[in-house]
C-alpha cells in the first residue's frame, strides 16, 4: 500500500465528482484505466483482458472481468480535480449504480460503437434520469469492424430521447482503420500515439474531411440553437460562432440535463479519453453548479438546506462502506457543505452518535493519498468512524441535519448458508457481518425455527460474487442450499390489537402494556412506527423499546416465518408500572401486540416480481411468448429493435430460475434476457398452498 501526502488543493469551480456508467463490456474499465493513466497516475497501463487492471482490484472481478464496487477515484487533469465513482454495470448491482449516482455531480456513459444502445444502457440511462445526472456521452471501440458512431447516435436519439449531437468526429485510414478524431468545435484533426496515447498531432482539418466536419458542425449548431435563444439570434443574423461560444452553450446545457455532447475513441487504443477528460472539465458541473441539498433537522423536523460552501456547517453523505485489507473500515464520503477534518470528532446525526475521523484519504484504487481536511464538494474516505454506515449524515452537532436516505431495494432471493468446519463456524458470522455492512441490499438473518443462517440479496449474480469473497478475504468455506425466492407476508385490513406483559410474582415484576393500531401500507414501504400517544400512558423513555419490539417481531411473520412488510403501526395507547416497568417488558408487550395483529388482520404472502426484457429473434417469438405466459409473465410491451425483437414484461422471481437454459434451447442460443427487481405482489392461492406446505 503506497501513501503520500496530497499538497495541493483546488478551488470548489475546479472539481469534477463523475461518474462512468454503462453496458457491461462496453469499456468502462479500460476507459477508466486510460483516464488515470493518461491523467498520470498510473504508470504502466493495466489491461483489462490481463486481468490487471487498477480500479477491478478485487480477485474476483479480475476473473470475471466486471466492476462490482463503486469505489472512488480521484486524479488531476488539467487545473481540474477529477474524483471517479467506479459504477457497476450489472444490473444485479443496480443499488451500487443508484448509490453512486446520489453522491455523483455529473456523469460519462459509454457506448460500445458495435453494439450501440443496449438493453443495459437504457437501464443506465433511465437511472440517471431519475437522479437528473448531467451527462456525456462516448462511443467507444471505434477501432473494431462494424462499429458506427453516427448509428450510435441515432439510437440515442431514437432510444433514450437524449438531445444528443457530435463534438468529434471518427476518422478513418484508406484501410477503414480508426487513426485520429476531428475536434468540431476547434476545428482540428487530432492524432494519439497507439501506444501511449501521447499527442501525435493536432492539424487543420484536411481538404478530405472539411466537408463532413463542416456538415457535423452545422448539425451541433442546429441542435443547439433550438435550447438557447443567443444562439439562435446570433445564427440568424449570420454571426459566425466561435469555438468559446458553442462551449458555453454546451455547457450550459448539459448542466441543465437539456443537451448530450457525444465523443469517439477507442481507449484500447489509446484514441480518445484525452479529449473525454477536456469534455469532464468543460462541460460536467462542478459541486459549484449543483443546487443546495436538501435535508430535515432531526430537532424541528423541518425540511433545511445547505448550500456548497465552506464557511457553511458541515454536511456531508457516507455512501458506501468497505473494508481495506491494510487500513481496515473505510468509509466514502461526500462533503455538500462545511469542511471534515481528520483527528477531530464529526457527529453521526442519523445515528446521533459522535464519532472521531483518524484519517482522511483520497483513494487511487489501491494507492492513497492523504489529506488533512476535505472541504464542500469533495469526495474521500475516511478511517477512524466505527458505527457510521452507508446512508448515514455527518454533520455539525450544532446545525444538525439529516439527509434524505438511499433508498435500497428489498432483497428477493435467498439462500441458507452453512459452514464446513467448526473454524469456518467462527468465521462465518465476522464475515457476513463485515459484507452486510459494506452492502446494504444484502441482509443476512438467523431462522430460529431450523437453526440456519439464511443471506439475502438482489440475484443470483449478487449472492454469488458474495459468497465467493467470503471464501477468498475471510478464508470461509461454506455450504449454500438452492436459491429460494424472499417472500414476505403483510395484512390486508385495518386491525387494533393490545400486548401485556406481566409477571408479578414476588419481587421486581415486569409489566408492559401497549396498544397498537395496524394499517395496511403500499407495497415498498416497509414497516413504519408512529409514536401516536396523547399524554403520558407509557413514559418517553420506554417508545424506543415499543419500536424495537415491533421492528423484531416483523422479522418473522404468521404464515410461513417470512418478514412481514408493508404495514404503519401506530403506538396509540398502553398503560406503565412505576417500579416493574423496564424496556424489555415494553419490548415483549409490542412483540406481542404485533403477532396479534398479524392474526387478526388476513395475512397474505407476497412475492418479488421482476422487470424482464426479453430479446429474441422474430422466428422465435412465439415459442418465447407461450413459455413466458406459461410461466405467469405478463406481456407489457413488444418492439423491434435492428432485426430482433423486444419482449418487456413482467414475470414473478419464482418462476425464472433455470430461466437462461430454457431460453437457450427454445431458441437455439439465440435470445437473451436481462431482468431486475421491481416490484412484491400477492402470490396466487395455488401457488400459496405450495409454498407454505413446502413444496416450492
Ligand atoms: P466494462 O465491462 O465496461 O468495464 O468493459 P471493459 O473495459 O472490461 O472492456 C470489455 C472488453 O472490451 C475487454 O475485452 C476490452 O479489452 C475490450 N475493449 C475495451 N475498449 C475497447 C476498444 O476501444 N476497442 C476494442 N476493440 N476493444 C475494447
Amino acid at each position: 500500500m503506497v501513501m503520500t501526502v496530497m499538497a495541493k488543493k483546488v478551488s470548489l469551480d475546479k472539481i469534477r465528482n463523475i461518474g462512468i456508467i454503462a453496458h457491461i463490456d462496453a469499456g468502462k474499465t479500460t476507459t477508466t484505466e486510460r483516464i488515470l493513466f493518461f491523467t498520470g497516475k498510473i504508470y504502466k497501463i493495466g489491461e483489462v483482458d490481463e486481468g490487471t487492471a487498477t480500479m477491478d482490484w478485487m480477485i474476483q472481478e479480475q476473473e470475471r472481468g466486471i466492476t462490482i464496487t463503486a469505489a472512488s477515484t480521484t486524479c488531476l487533469w488539467r487545473d481540474h480535480q477529477i474524483n471517479i465513482i467506479d459504477t457497476p454495470g450489472h444490473v444485479d448491482f443496480t443499488v451500487e449504480v443508484e448509490r453512486s449516482l446520489k453522491v455523483l455531480d455529473g456523469a460519462i456513459v459509454i457506448f460500445c460503437g458495435v453494439g450501440g444502445v443496449e438493453p443495459q444502457s437504457e437501464t443506465v440511462w433511465r437511472q440517471a434520469d431519475k437522479y437528473h445526472v448531467p451527462r456525456i456521452a462516448y462511443v467507444n471501440k471505434m477501432d473494431r469492424v462494424g462499429a458506427d458512431f453516427f448509428a450510435t447516435i441515432e439510437q440515442m436519439h431514437k432510444r433514450l430521447g437524449a438531445h444528443a449531437a457530435a463534438v468529434t468526429l471518427p476518422v478513418f485510414d484508406k484501410n477503414g482503420d480508426f487513426f485520429g478524431i476531428i475536434d468540431l468545435i476547434s476545428e482540428k484533426l487530432i492524432v494519439y500515439s497507439e501506444v501511449d496515447g501521447v499527442l501525435i498531432s493536432n492539424t487543420p482539418i484536411p481538404e478530405e474531411y472539411l466537408k463532413q466536419a463542416k456538415d457535423y458542425q452545422e448539425k451541433l449548431i442546429e441542435s443547439l440553437v433550438d435550447l438557447d435563444e443567443d444562439l439562435f439570434n446570433a445564427v440568424a443574423h449570420g454571426e459566425k460562432i466561435d469555438g468559446l461560444k458553442i462551449k458555453q452553450v454546451i455547457r450550459k446545457n448539459v448542466l441543465a440535463n437539456k443537451f448530450v455532447p457525444v465523443f469517439c475513441g477507442s481507449s484500447i487504443k489509446n484514441k480518445g479519453p484525452q479529449l473525454l477528460l477536456e469534455g469532464i472539465c468543460d462541460y460536467l458541473p462542478s459541486p459549484l453548479d449543483m443546487p443546495a441539498i436538501k435535508g430535515i433537522n432531526p430537532n424541528t423536523g423541518e425540511f433545511e438546506e445547505r448550500i456548497p460552501q465552506e464557511k457553511a456547517p458541515l454536511c456531508a453523505l457516507c455512501f458506501k462502506v468497505m473494508t481495506d485489507p491494510y487500513v481496515g473500515r473505510l468509509n466514502y464520503i461526500r462533503v455538500y457543505s462545511g469542511r471534515l477534518s481528520s483527528g477531530n470528532s464529526v457527529y453521526n446525526s442519523s445515528k446521533r452518535i459522535s464519532e472521531k475521523v483518524t484519517k482522511l484519504v483520497y483513494m487511487h484504487a489501491n494507492k492513497q493519498h492523504i489529506v488533512d481536511e476535505i472541504s464542500c464538494g469533495e469526495i474521500a474516505a475516511a478511517v477512524g468512524l466505527k458505527e457510521t454506515m452507508t446512508g448515514d449524515t455527518l454533520c455539525d452537532k450544532h446545525s444538525p441535519i439529516i439527509l434524505e436516505e438511499i433508498k435500497f431495494p428489498e432483497p428477493v432471493l435467498m439462500m441458507s448458508i452453512e459452514p464446513k468446519t467448526k473454524i469456518d463456524q467462527e468465521r462465518l458470522g465476522y464475515s457476513l457481518k463485515k459484507l452486510e455492512e459494506e452492502d446494504p441490499s444484502f441482509k443476512v438473518t438467523y431462522n430460529q425455527e431450523t437453526g440456519q443462517t439464511i443471506i439475502a440479496g438482489m440475484g443470483q449474480l449478487h449472492l454469488s460474487i458474495l459468497i465467493d469473497r467470503m471464501l477468498r478475504e475471510f478464508n470461509v468455506e461454506a455450504k449454500v442450499g438452492i436459491p429460494q425466492v424472499a417472500y414476505k407476508e403483510t395484512i390486508t385490513k385495518k386491525v387494533h390489537s393490545t400486548g401485556k406483559f406481566i409477571q408479578q410474582t414476588g419481587g421486581r415484576g415486569q409489566y408492559g402494556h401497549v396498544v397498537i393500531e395496524m394499517h395496511p401500507l403500499e407495497k415498498g414501504m416497509g414497516i413504519k412506527f408512529e409514536n401516536r400517544l396523547k399524554g403520558g400512558s407509557i413514559p418517553r423513555e420506554f417508545i424506543p423499546a415499543v419500536k424495537e419490539g415491533i421492528m423484531d417481531a416483523s422479522k418473522s411473520g404468521i404464515l410461513a416465518s417470512y418478514p412481514v412488510t408493508d404495514i404503519l403501526v401506530n403506538l396509540v395507547d398502553g398503560s406503565y408500572h412505576e417500579v416493574d416497568s423496564s424496556e424489555l417488558a415494553f419490548k415483549m408487550a409490542a412483540s406481542i401486540a404485533f403477532n396479534e395483529g398479524l392474526k387478526k388482520g388476513n395475512c397474505i404472502l407476497l412475492e418479488p416480481i421482476m422487470d424482464i426484457e426479453i430479446v429474441v429473434p422474430e422466428e422465435y417469438m412465439g415459442t418465447v411468448i407461450g413459455d413466458f405466459n406459461a410461466r405467469r409473465g405478463k406481456v407489457v410491451s413488444l418492439g423491434q429493435r435492428g432485426n430482433v425483437k423486444y419482449i418487456r414484461g413482467n414475470i414473478p422471481l419464482a418462476e425464472t430460475f433455470e430461466y437462461a437454459t430454457t431460453l437457450r434451447s427454445l431458441t437455439q442460443g439465440r435470445a437473451s434476457y436481462i431482468m431486475e427487481p421491481s416490484f412484491y405482489q400477492e402470490v396466487p392461492k395455488d401457488i400459496y398452498n405450495k409454498v407454505i406446505s413446502g413444496q416450492r
